[in-house]
């Protein structure tokens, strides 16, 4: 397995998506709470608790697996500040060297340009 220019999100990826979607998911349910509770048949505040506690917990883990393993710089909130809205996501899933320390899975980011 020696993929050049692997992400080094590459491994968490799936894990991030997956909590990206559970964050997405709890939304509704903070927001329109009485719609989930009629179809469950709960009371709306058990709706309301348990969307803002999938919705913390899933954030959090999401940027507790963004963290560059060697200086522990969040790739996923360094995104949100230094990106484009719209592009913010995608360049953190996607960054192959951490802007702060240099780190990179392949960790042979310098030798590049050997023709052969
Ligand atoms: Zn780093």
């Amino acid at each position: 397995m020696n993929n050049s220019g692997e992400t080094i999100l590459a491994r968490q990826q799936w894990k991030i998506r997956i909590t990206g979607i559970l964050t997405v998911l709890a939304v509704p349910g903070v927001f329109v709470p009485d719609t989930f509770a009629s179809f469950l048949g709960v009371e709306p505040l058990w709706v309301e608790l348990a969307s803002a506690l999938t919705f913390i917990v899933a954030f959090a883990f999401a940027a507790w697996l963004s963290r560059c393993p060697n200086c522990g710089l969040n790739l996923l909130f360094y995104g949100m500040r230094h990106e484009h809205v719209g592009s913010w996501l995608a360049w953190s899933l996607n960054v192959k060297t951490c802007p702060r320390c240099g780190y990179s899975l392949s960790g042979r980011e310098n030798s590049v340009g050997n023709a052969g």
